[in-house]
């Protein structure tokens, strides 16, 4: 008889969590990890940070040595592409046509960059930023002096502002939106990092309306509706992310903004797992339906989707959580803002680098957003999870301890 077989695709913070995940859950056939980026899991936060800047090199982002996989006897097969899955007679092909039979499957396909697809975005120096490659290929353009544009006010692309700002880099970010960081904060925490990058020397604007880039072989410049232009060397766009799902959805599997998972990360076949920012999932605490993009969310899901294929399942119920490094700036992000009728600020967010803003519903905290204040973090986790009812008034006052609240 031939060992049973679970096949993970996508080799990153889902997938490798997931395989050994699977071990530690008692699963004793081969576990085959295939992956299409040649490197084996590697944190994919530090490239917009500390790999960015040069601080940090290839061998310092992977998430565990090799040695590690090989003691637990996981296989990696890297720079390989699966490009079909046979639901029915249980096979993954490869682009290069070779077929692998499996028991279990496992999609942690993450996501890939959202293009921008207007005229001159294929001009050279014209780049997007999720991989290791994608970096490399930034740094050909970047030195200290040169202009870079960057397109889209999100998380990615004010850390990447603030590391080209460091390396010296003359740097503008162009946001579409009325204000940065839109969709996911207060317009308070907004204001907030809009005043930091401006203290710090980017030109930071809003509403921008890009009509394309221009350039005779490589961009010279970013040509906007009103007429404004802005010499580039390069731009980089951080316009968010789409679920990779068109395996899943070519294979027949359940997609909908995401491959659709159960809570215990099962898609519409029982034998196949998914986790990771290629899953949309219905979240018991927040009740309604989520497509995270995060590290915690790839690791937790990860376990859960292991425990699954392994046959002892485990509910999913985990309160999301984030992070974004920007200049000297920590920012803690616990629970999601969405639906907040109300906000609470600890602290001055118009002046210094340190506060803390709470988010209400009918009461009660749903999320944090704690900027160089660890504890607010902490503390606001367990105030969420708890379901504390809040007085607003001794929330923002600096001297109450958030500890006494736990207590109360
Ligand atoms: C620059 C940057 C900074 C970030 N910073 C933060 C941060 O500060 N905090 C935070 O929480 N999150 C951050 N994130 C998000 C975080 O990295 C993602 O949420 C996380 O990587 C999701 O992991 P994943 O395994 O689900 O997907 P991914 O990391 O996207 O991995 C999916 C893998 O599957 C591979 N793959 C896809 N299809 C196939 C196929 N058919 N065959 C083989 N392989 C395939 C892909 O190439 C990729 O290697 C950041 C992301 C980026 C890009």
């Amino acid at each position: 008889m031939t060992e049973a077989c679970c096949i993970v695709v996508g080799a990153s913070h889902a997938g490798g969590q997931l395989a050994v995940s699977l071990r530690q859950q008692g699963w004793e056939g081969r576990i085959l990890v295939i992956g299409d980026e040649p490197y084996l899991p590697y944190n994919r936060p530090p490239l917009s940070k500390t790999f960015l800047s040069g601080e940090k090199h290839i061998e310092d982002l992977l998430i565990r040595p090799e040695a590690q996989y090989e003691k637990v006897g996981i296989d990696f097969l890297l720079g390989q592409r699966v490009s079909a899955i046979d639901k029915k007679n249980k096979t993954v092909t490869l682009s290069k046509g070779e077929s692998f039979a499996y028991d279990k499957l496992a999609l942690t396909t993450g996501a890939i960059v959202r293009p921008l697809d207007i005229a001159g975005s294929e001009l050279k120096g014209v780049l997007y930023l999720r991989d290791i490659s994608d970096v490399e290929h930034i740094r050909q353009f970047i030195g200290k002096g040169k202009k870079a544009v960057i397109v889209g006010g999100g998380y990615i692309g004010l850390e990447t502002a603030a590391m080209l700002r460091k390396l010296g880099l003359q740097v503008t970010v162009l946001e579409a939106a009325e204000r940065i960081l839109n969709r996911v904060t207060a317009p308070q925490v907004s204001e907030f990092y809009i005043r930091v990058h401006r203290e710090e020397g980017v030109q930071l604007e809003t509403g921008v309306d890009i009509q394309g880039f221009v350039g005779q072989d490589r961009v010279e410049q970013v040509q906007c509706g009103d007429g404004t232009v802005y010499p580039a060397d390069l731009v980089i766009i951080g316009i968010g992310v789409i679920p990779n799902t068109e395996l899943a959805e070519a294979a027949g599997l359940a997609v909908e903004n995401g491959i659709k998972v159960n809570d215990f990360c099962q898609t519409s076949d029982p034998d196949i797992a998914a986790a990771g920012d290629c899953t949309n999932h219905f979240n018991g605490f927040y009740q309604r339906n989520l497509r995270l993009e995060s590290v915690q969310n790839a690791m937790e899901q990860a376990k859960v989707a292991a425990a699954t294929l392994c046959d002892k399942p485990i509910q999913y119920n985990a309160l999301p959580w984030f992070w974004s490094d920007q200049y000297d700036i920590k920012l803690q992000i616990a629970g999601l803002s969405t639906d907040y009728d109300d906000l609470v600020i600890r602290g001055d967010h118009n002046d210094g680098r340190k506060f803390s803003a709470f988010y209400l519903k009918q009461g009660r905290v749903i999320a944090v957003d704690a900027i160089n204040s660890p504890q607010d973090f902490m503390f606001g986790k367990q105030i969420i999870t708890q379901k504390l009812l809040l007085d607003k008034t001794s929330l923002s006052a600096p001297g109450i301890s958030l500890k006494d609240f736990l207590k109360k």
